[in-house]
């Protein structure tokens, strides 16, 4: 039998149901240097841009094919859209 049709959202992983890709991410972000890490509210923030954007899909941005919350959580990083609907955090 096949699998039921995978849910399209325009949300977070948290929110699509990935909910073993979330806690992995979430994982990963906790462990990153905080050298690299962003600050808990400027990740929010930008999560927060990543959810009002015709761009994401099911966690995932389609302009550079991360996953927003792995790209987000690195301050050096910014949004992949011209012009850049988040940029990098510098020092
Ligand atoms: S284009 Fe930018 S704001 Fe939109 S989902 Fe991708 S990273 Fe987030």
């Amino acid at each position: 039998m096949a699998d039921a049709p995978r849910r399209q959202c325009r949300c977070l992983l948290k929110e699509a149901g990935e909910a073993e890709m979330a806690a992995s991410i979430a994982e990963y972000v906790a462990m990153l240097d905080e050298a690299v890490r962003t600050a808990e509210v400027d990740y929010r923030a930008r999560l927060a841009v990543c959810e009002g954007c015709d761009a994401l899909m099911n966690g995932t941005c389609r302009l550079c094919g991360c996953y927003v919350e792995t790209r987000a959580a690195k301050k050096g990083m910014a949004c992949p859209m011209v012009p850049p609907r988040w940029t990098k955090i510098e020092d």
